[in-house]
């Protein structure tokens, strides 16, 4: 057994003075980030001067909730959640650029106009409950919400989040210390190469397919969305459109959700050591050719189920450099086949030892050797 935070989602309904709440909850949220974005900004341009996080918290609790009254009236660790957001991306830009990746964007202010709003609130003195017997969740400000309890979890809750979708639907998802059962011990190790028509190709010979959802949706979406150009801005048809558009959103993300969980479950089933490329995607999405696609294939989901999945059993993801030349090396002899760069190289045979090749599986297997270097495991 291993102690480790788990995430679970629940839909909720909330009532129509609860989504007025709620409502208030996410504008004052938004709020203060804004406020606290320009003040860092500004002291900066001014003094150049920065901030730290509990500074920002309490300027908002001694000036901002003084000047507008209407903010005491959320849930007050919503605000500073919001507060610490903001200094996290802050923390995260001057981490990025430091490290070189210049592709790292200042922190934004958020706009009425994104239409994903959610929330942070912390537990304490039991604000927070579950009550499986009657389907509904008591949160801060809100008492009782009707709720969907599908699973029921068994641990602590650290915090909840609170969001609404872009189709008006509510959700809570909770994080919670759980005890895990760890999987159990094996002696495999698994290097895997990710590619767009095909989603991983694995040291094993195994190719998986990308489902390519959005791809699958592509034709339908297009069609809502040519509709509504030709509707009427902010009329009632409108709107029900975007929530058309925006439900087949939801059902691509859900869709690829579910093949990405179950692919990095079995993975990490199998295996006890698991290598993989580390894909600058911020510099592919650039390229506006791949970028649709790349995006639809989202690999950067994939990995993070992988470490975290990894992580709570005991076992080892790691992601190599992202300039190792995995595809050009002879995986049987070592010699670099500068000719085989050229992608539409599928197949290839070594000038050096004359062993056959098939791309992909090559590039897993040097992949997997690579990995194994970096952490000094011997086979
Ligand atoms: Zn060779």
């Amino acid at each position: 057994m291993k102690i480790v935070i788990k995430g679970f989602k629940y839909r909720i309904y909330p009532t129509q003075d609860q989504k007025i709440q709620l409502a208030k909850t996410f504008g004052c949220v938004r709020f203060v980030y804004n406020q606290l974005l320009a003040k860092r900004i500004d002291l900066y341009k001014t003094e150049q001067k920065s901030i730290s996080k509990t500074d920002c918290n309490n300027y908002c609790n001694r000036e901002l909730k003084k000047q507008y009254l209407w903010l005491k009236e959320v849930d007050k660790f919503a605000l500073t959640n919001s507060i610490y957001d903001l200094d996290s991306a802050y923390q995260n830009f001057f981490r990025e650029i430091k490290k070189g990746n210049k592709n790292q964007g200042f922190p934004k202010f958020k706009s009425k106009r994104d239409h994903h709003y959610s929330y942070k609130t912390n537990f304490t003195n039991n604000n927070i409950k579950v009550d499986y017997e009657n389907n509904r969740i008591q949160l801060p400000k809100l008492k009782w919400i009707k709720a969907k309890l599908h699973r029921e979890f068994k641990g602590k809750i650290l915090f909840a989040t609170i969001s609404k979708t872009p189709s008006n639907k509510y959700f809570v998802s909770f994080n919670v210390e759980v005890e895990h059962e760890v999987l159990l011990e094996n002696s495999n190790m698994l290097g895997f190469d990710l590619g767009i028509k095909e989603f991983i190709i694995d040291t094993n010979g195994t190719h998986v397919d990308n489902p390519r959802v959005l791809k699958q949706y592509e034709e339908k979406l297009t069609k809502l969305q040519r509709q509504q150009a030709k509707m009427v801005k902010g009329s009632n048809n409108f709107k029900k459109q975007s929530i058309k558009i925006a439900r087949i959103h939801e059902k691509i993300t859900n869709i690829r959700h579910d093949f990405q969980h179950k692919l990095s479950s079995k993975i990490v089933n199998d295996n006890q050591v698991i290598i993989s490329e580390d894909l600058m995607i911020a510099n592919m999405v650039k390229n506006h050719k791949l970028a649709k696609a790349i995006q639809d294939v989202s690999w950067g989901e994939f990995t993070k189920q992988l470490k975290y999945k990894s992580e709570w059993n005991c076992k080892i993801y790691h992601k190599i450099s992202p300039w190792f030349a995995s595809s050009q090396i002879c995986s049987d002899c070592g010699h670099k086949n500068k000719e085989v760069k050229c992608l539409s190289i599928r197949e290839w045979v070594c000038t050096e030892c004359g062993a056959v090749h098939q791309r992909d599986e090559n590039a897993s297997k040097n992949i997997l050797k690579e990995g194994l270097r970096e952490l000094g495991i011997a086979i």
